[in-house]
């Protein structure tokens, strides 16, 4: 069979702009738009985004049958839960785990063109959120969820329930609001303990951070004045966050709110953190589909790079009766243990690429090269780290030695030859 035609950038828009038309209609309907969005104008922006889209793939998506099943969904009753069940709305869904806890969806902007994907557990013991977005972007459109939660799902979650808010890791889409979260929820602030500096020492870590990061650019054979640039890039945007308490550090593998457990993957982040509900697990970027979370080599960030990475993902691998993997910045993953070896084996493949690539004498940025090709903006720092952290983890493997030792001896700035050994 003919694979499906991969959906071009263009269609990407479309769908995305289809989906944010029903979330507006689906708002009107429930009554939690703006003042003012009515029912027929926001349905009729939601028929003419569909229009826009090719009438195959409004049936492939299903986004066809979700317009006449909002329809029904104008009625009280029956209908209406199945809808909420099914699409949630304003995109914030339920799971229910084994054990009766649920766990509610929020998506939210928290950069242009990127999303966060949070959550709320209510268990008996209470309630958690989990991640906080990044500030006054995302922050209306979580303020909403909480409401959606409330009126729709009609899950009362009073804000003296709040047992904590807990954030997975110290990435700025993350944490960035946690200062007003923790207020507004009135519940302490939850962090790793490996994270949790970057929380409380915010300035010190951006300053520390980029110098590190500038060494190993020099060792990867950056010239110098796109090294400052590129430090550049990595402070940008970087100063409106300032530094928070943290109430709580949480030590890896630990339990928290009863039998919700904590378990500790670095590589991503130091502090990286997934959390156990029964039988869901949240995974924020630990384990993401389609793509992989970036990494960035232990000697920029120690507690990073692939080997950390990798020992995360196979104690992931060996829990059992995990049934629903949601992750931080996409749709739930339907089987954590097939994604995990997919994962893996990107890896490998990758690992393979730069062993051969380094048959002669390679920099990081000659081995970024040969991997991603040319890059742009942002994506060229995340290219080189990603690189550089294979090429430490096969240095540190003892599968790469370095080609020009004499030259690193004498030099005061060197740049670093990778051979395969
Ligand atoms: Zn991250
Ligand atoms: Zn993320």
């Amino acid at each position: 069979m003919a694979e499906p035609a991969r959906p071009t950038r263009e269609t990407r828009r479309l769908r995305r702009r289809a989906e944010h038309a029903f979330r507006r209609a689906e708002l009107a309907v429930w009554q939690l738009g703006e003042p003012g969005a009515e029912v027929p104008t926001a349905l009729r922006d939601l028929d003419e985004a569909l229009a826009r889209l090719d009438e195959p793939l409004r049936h492939a998506t299903g986004l066809a049958t979700r317009r006449t099943e909002l329809d029904g969904a104008l009625q009280e009753g029956a209908v209406r839960d199945r809808y909420v069940r099914d699409h949630g709305v304003d995109e914030v869904t339920r799971v229910t785990t084994s054990a009766g806890d649920r766990i509610y969806r929020i998506v939210a902007p928290t950069f242009p063109g990127h999303e966060n994907y949070l959550y709320v557990v209510v268990t008996p013991a209470g309630a958690l959120l989990w991640d906080v977005g990044s500030g006054p972007m995302s922050r209306p459109v979580i303020q909403r969820g909480l409401e959606v939660i409330r009126r729709v799902h009609l899950d009362p979650l009073p804000e003296a329930d709040f047992r904590g808010v807990l954030v997975s890791h110290a990435h700025i889409d993350h944490f960035g609001d946690a200062a007003f979260f923790r207020d507004a929820l009135h519940a302490p602030l939850m962090v790793h303990e490996l994270d949790a500096r970057v929380l409380t020492r915010f300035e010190e870590r951006v300053v520390v951070t980029a110098k590190d990061l500038g060494v190993f650019l020099a060792r990867a054979g950056i010239p110098r004045d796109r090294r400052e640039q590129l430090e550049g890039m990595y402070l940008a945007g970087k100063d409106f966050f300032r530094s928070v308490e943290v109430d709580r550090r949480l030590r890896h593998d630990n339990m928290l709110l009863g039998r919700l457990r904590v378990i500790h993957t670095p590589g991503h982040c130091p502090g990286h953190i997934c959390l156990r509900v029964d039988n869901a697990l949240l995974v924020a970027d630990q384990v993401l589909e389609p793509i992989t979370p970036n990494l960035s080599p232990q000697s920029v960030t120690p507690f990073n790079g692939l080997e950390n990475y990798l020992g995360g993902l196979r104690r992931l691998r060996l829990l059992e009766g995990i049934d629903h993997v949601l992750p931080a910045h996409a749709e739930p993953i339907p089987s954590l243990g097939a994604r995990i070896d997919r994962i893996l084996e990107h890896h490998q493949e990758r690992l393979a690429r730069v062993t051969d690539s380094c048959a002669v004498p390679r920099t990081v940025a000659e081995v970024a090269d040969a991997l991603y090709g040319a890059q742009e903006g942002y994506n060229v720092l995340l290219a080189l780290t990603e690189a550089g952290a294979h090429v430490e983890y096969l240095h540190q493997y003892g599968r790469l030695r370095i080609a020009n030792v004499d030259e690193v001896a004498r030099e005061r700035d060197p740049v670093l030859r990778y051979v395969t050994d």
